[in-house]
């Protein structure tokens, strides 16, 4: 191990940079928005036809009732129909009521019968109305299909990459010593950005800083394995 493990550090650290990339990339990926604004479409169109919904219920409803009162007509004038004909009815008067009643109800049955169409035409201005708008949720249904078959790919694509690089990393860290690979770990997880860097000329490649002559002295003078931080930001020194 010694003093190579630095190296295999600051590998570590181009590796799990990586892999913190590859988790934004797959957290922030585009087509999620875009899935989300047309799913947020579909809901708009959806709330914007609400009152024609509720109004084709209730034409629905008073479809339903008219339908009824026709059937009730029906059956109260083929009772009277009957009664008229079989003979049980003899006297002119009641025979006569019948028949004005029959003809009140073939008449009450007309208009029943024009309020029916009345409403079959407004059922039809609003089913167009409510299909127009279904048709554009079926069309953003489709677009979010098929961003999330392409989202599904990129994902994918990601996490093989994810899955490499994780293979390397494992490869890698097994020339660290546990000590400082926990070290590692805790700087990283403490604090954002590097935390591994190169000592260039006396300056720490993490910070930019130089650190003091008397400083760079003392750490020439220990021997390669030693652990040395940055006196500026703490980061781990690679010599
Ligand atoms: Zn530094």
């Amino acid at each position: 191990m010694a003093a190579e493990q630095f190296e295999q550090l600051l590998r570590t650290q181009e590796l799990d940079t990586r892999l913190a990339q590859i988790a934004h990339a797959k957290a922030t990926h585009p087509l999620l928005d875009k899935i989300a604004a047309t799913q947020e479409h579909s809901a708009t169109v959806a709330a914007g036809v609400q009152d024609e919904r509720e109004e084709r219920h209730a034409l629905e409803r008073n479809q339903k009732r008219l339908d009824d009162e026709v059937a009730m007509i029906d059956a109260k004038r083929a009772d009277i129909e009957g009664k008229l004909y079989d003979g049980s009815v003899t006297a002119t008067k009641d025979l006569l009521a019948m028949q004005e009643e029959s003809k009140n109800l073939g008449e009450r049955k007309a208009s029943v019968e024009d309020d029916e169409l009345e409403i079959m035409e407004q059922m039809e201005t609003l089913q167009g109305v409510l299909d127009t708008a279904q048709a554009t949720i079926d069309a953003n249904d489709e677009s979010i299909a098929g961003f999330e078959a392409e989202l599904a790919a990129a994902i994918a694509e990601l996490d093989a990459e994810g899955a490499q690089v994780q293979a390397e990393r494992e490869s890698v860290v097994v020339s660290v010593e546990p000590e400082l690979l926990a070290e590692y770990e805790r700087l990283r997880s403490s604090r954002p950005g590097i935390v591994v860097a190169r000592l260039v000329g006396g300056v720490c490649q993490a910070c930019h800083m130089g650190l003091s002559a008397v400083t760079v002295d003392q750490i020439g003078k220990l021997p390669p394995e030693a652990v040395v931080h940055c006196d500026q930001c703490g980061a781990l020194l690679v010599r």
